[in-house]
C-alpha cells in the first residue's frame, strides 16, 4: 500500500478559514486510520499539529514540524433503541454535512448546531455550541490516538471535562491526542426543541411556523447565521474570536449603572455572562479596518481578513480590543480561537 505523501514547505492558506498565508515545515493528508498510525509511528518527535477544517485557528507564523490534515470519512449506525440512535462519525466528516445527515433521518439533538463550519473531530475540542445547545448534550464518547501513536483511548463525556467552549483537549491534553471518531446519542422522537435562544423564535415567526420540527429549527438557524455571519469563502474569519466573559453579579450591577443598556444572562449563582460582541461594539471597534484586518460590521465578535492580512495583524487588533475592553469595563476577554504564535 502507498504511504501518504509528506509535502515540504507547504502553504496552509487554503487550510484555514482566516485565509492566512503561512507555510508548514511538513504537511500530510491522512485518509485512513492505518495511514495515521504509520505517520505517527514514523514521526514520533512530538512536533505535530492536527488540522481539521481550520475554522477555529489563527496562524501567526510558519508552522514547525508536521501538520496532519485529518480527512478520515465515514458515518456508521451503531445501535437503535426505541428512544435513541447511536452513531459513530469519523473525524474528517464535515460537521454541517453530518447535521444534514441526521435531519434527513429525523434524528434530533444537533439541529441548533447547523452551519457551524469545521470537522466532526474538532467538535469536542471546544465543545461547540450555539443557540443554547452544546456538543456535550449529544456526546456519548470519542476515540482518540495518542500523538506518539502508542495507544488508542476512548474518552467518555466525563473524561472530556466539557465546559463553555472548552474541554480537556484545549487544556491538559492540548495537542496530546488526535480524535479519530465521535460517538453520538441522538433522539428518534419526542424531540427537545430549543427555540427561545437568540432570534430563533422570531425567525420561525417570520417563516409562519407555529409548530416547528427539528428541520424547521435548522432552517431558521441557517437563515439567521447566513444573514449575520461572514462566509469564510468570501471574507476570511474564524467565527467568534473571543469567548463571552462571565463576571460576578456585583461587577455586572456596577456596570449597569454606568452602561444601562449592557446585556447580561444569568450564568450560575451570582454570575452573569456578558456578550463580548456588545463590549467590543461599545468600545467603537465594530466595522473598523486596520490594513487587511478588521472587525465585522454586522457582528463585532468576529475578526476578519479583508484579503491580505497577516496573522500578526489580526492578533495585534485582537490585543488592542482586549486592552480597550479591559480599560472600559474592567473585563478580561480571552480568545476562543486557537492562536498559533
Ligand atoms: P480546526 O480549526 O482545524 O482546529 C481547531 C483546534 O482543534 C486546533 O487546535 C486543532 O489542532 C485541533 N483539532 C482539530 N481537529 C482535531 C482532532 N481530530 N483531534 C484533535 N485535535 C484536533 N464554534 C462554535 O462552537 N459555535 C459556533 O456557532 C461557531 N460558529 C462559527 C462560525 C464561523 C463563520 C466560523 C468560521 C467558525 C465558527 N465556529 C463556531 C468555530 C469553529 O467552526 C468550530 O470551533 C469548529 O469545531 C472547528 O473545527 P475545525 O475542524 O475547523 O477545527
Ligand atoms: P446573539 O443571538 O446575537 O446573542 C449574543 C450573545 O448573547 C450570544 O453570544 C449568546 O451567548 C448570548 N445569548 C443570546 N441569547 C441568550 C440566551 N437566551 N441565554 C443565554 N445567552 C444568550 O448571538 P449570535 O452572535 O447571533 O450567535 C448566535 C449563536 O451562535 C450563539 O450561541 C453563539 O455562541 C453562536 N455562534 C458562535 C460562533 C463561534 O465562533 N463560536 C460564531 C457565531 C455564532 P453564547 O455565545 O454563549 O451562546
Amino acid at each position: 500500500m502507498k504511504k501518504p505523501v509528506i509535502h515540504r514547505n507547504y502553504s496552509l492558506k487554503a487550510y484555514n478559514t482566516f485565509g492566512i498565508d503561512v507555510t508548514a515545515d511538513r504537511f500530510v493528508e491522512v485518509r485512513t486510520l492505518e495511514d495515521l498510525q504509520t505517520v505517527l509511528t514514523e514521526n514520533n518527535d512530538g512536533d505535530i499539529f492536527v488540522l481539521g477544517g481550520g475554522s477555529n485557528l489563527l496562524l501567526t507564523k510558519h508552522v514547525t514540524g508536521l501538520v496532519i490534515f485529518l480527512n478520515l470519512k465515514g458515518i456508521q449506525l451503531l445501535q437503535t433503541s426505541d428512544e435513541y440512535t447511536m452513531v459513530e462519525v469519523a473525524a474528517g466528516e464535515v460537521w454541517h454535512d453530518f447535521v444534514l445527515w441526521t435531519l434527513a433521518r429525523n434524528l434530533g439533538g444537533i439541529e441548533n448546531l447547523s452551519l457551524i463550519p469545521g470537522s466532526v473531530g474538532a467538535a469536542p475540542i471546544q465543545n461547540i455550541g450555539a443557540y443554547g445547545v452544546e456538543l456535550k448534550d449529544v456526546f456519548e464518547s470519542c476515540t482518540a490516538i495518542s500523538i506518539d501513536g502508542s495507544h488508542t483511548r476512548t474518552f467518555t463525556a466525563a473524561d472530556c471535562q466539557f465546559g463553555y467552549r472548552s474541554s480537556v483537549f484545549k487544556l491538559d491534553l492540548k495537542q496530546k491526542y488526535i480524535i479519530v471518531s465521535v460517538q453520538f446519542r441522538l433522539k428518534n422522537k419526542n424531540h427537545l426543541l430549543h427555540t427561545s435562544y437568540g432570534n430563533i423564535q422570531a425567525e420561525l415567526d417570520k417563516m409562519h411556523i407555529a409548530k416547528p420540527s427539528i428541520q424547521d429549527i435548522s432552517k431558521a438557524v441557517i437563515a439567521i447565521r447566513s444573514s449575520k455571519l461572514p462566509n469564510p469563502k468570501e471574507i476570511g474569519n474564524s467565527g467568534s474570536f473571543f469567548k463571552n466573559p462571565v463576571i460576578s453579579q456585583t461587577h455586572f450591577d456596577s456596570l449597569k449603572t454606568a452602561f444601562p443598556d449592557i446585556p447580561g444572562y444569568p450564568n450560575g449563582s451570582n454570575l452573569v455572562k456578558v456578550p463580548a460582541g456588545w463590549l467590543i461594539e461599545k468600545c467603537g471597534f465594530k466595522g473598523i479596518r486596520q490594513g487587511g484586518a478588521g472587525v465585522h460590521d454586522k457582528q463585532a465578535l468576529v475578526l476578519v481578513n479583508y484579503g491580505n492580512a497577516t496573522g500578526e495583524e489580526i492578533l495585534s487588533l485582537a490585543m488592542q480590543i482586549q486592552e480597550k475592553v479591559s480599560k472600559t469595563f474592567n473585563i478580561q476577554i480571552t480568545p476562543e480561537v486557537n492562536v498559533y504564535a
